[in-house]
């Protein structure tokens, strides 16, 4: 059997991550997390019990005591993975323009990201996984064997973004998504722990020339060249 390795995968909101770590997972027989889905299932566990926002202290102790448990997905309705709080179901509740609104405010808070990481890092300790989210190669594995930063514009994503909902059949504007787009991106970057920048030691991938097949392409040999070099 050929070595296994961690590989991380950070980039801005829409940029492909969820797309591309789990084509590259099925290609390498890896286990995918995408830890956004954490961090949106402490935000759709406060807006659920009615914990105001921006209550710090209130928001951080449910994270801290979330039953959250993410599995390969149970339902052939699309999803990634599911997720679940408790016995409650909560896939598809996460993408709810509210979570949305929310959900990096309550990863700004220390005690939310503390909580997450390690359960992040817990999930990691046996390799062959691909970890995406906006904090992996700096914070939660800054040693893993493979770093991935993807890059792309902002109206290259809302681009994309806006023909993955029409396709969807869904009545959407492209000026607002771009601005949701822009908004996330300055509260992600401007965080002041954990902010969005790529590792030192992190692969730029830019995708805006870039198709799904030809990026997957690019982290298929890059992973190839870390194996072969053991
Ligand atoms: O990736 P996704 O858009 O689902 O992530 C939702 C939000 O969770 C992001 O906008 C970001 O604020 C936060 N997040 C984070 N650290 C991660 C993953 C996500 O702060 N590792």
């Amino acid at each position: 059997m050929s070595k296994q390795i961690t590989i991380t995968i950070d980039g801005a909101a829409a940029v492909g991550k969820s797309t591309l770590a789990e084509l590259l997972s099925e290609e390498l027989h890896y286990l995918y997390l995408d830890t956004g889905v954490m961090y949106r299932a402490a935000t759709w566990g406060a807006l659920d019990q009615h914990i105001e926002i921006t209550d710090e202290v209130s928001v951080s102790e449910l994270t801290e005591r979330l039953p959250l448990i993410i599995t390969p997905p149970t339902q052939n309705d699309g999803r990634q993975c599911t997720v679940l709080v408790g016995e409650q179901d909560i896939t598809w509740e996460i993408r709810s323009a509210m979570v949305e609104k929310y959900v990096s405010l309550v990863s700004s808070y220390p005690r939310v990201r503390a909580a997450l990481t390690e359960q992040q890092r817990t999930m990691a300790q046996h390799g062959a996984i691909i970890m995406a989210g906006r904090d992996i190669g700096t914070v939660v594995l800054p040693k893993a064997d493979l770093k991935i930063f993807m890059v792309a514009s902002a109206e290259k994503r809302a681009e994309r973004r806006y023909d993955e909902l029409i396709a969807k059949g869904k009545t959407v504007n492209y000026d607002e998504i771009l601005a949701a787009i822009q908004e996330r991106d300055r509260q992600d970057t401007e965080k002041p722990i954990s902010p969005l920048v790529p590792a030192k030691d992190a692969v730029l991938i830019d995708t805006d020339q870039l198709n799904i097949e030809e990026v997957l392409a690019e982290m298929c040999d890059l992973v190839d060249k870390l194996v072969e070099a053991g």
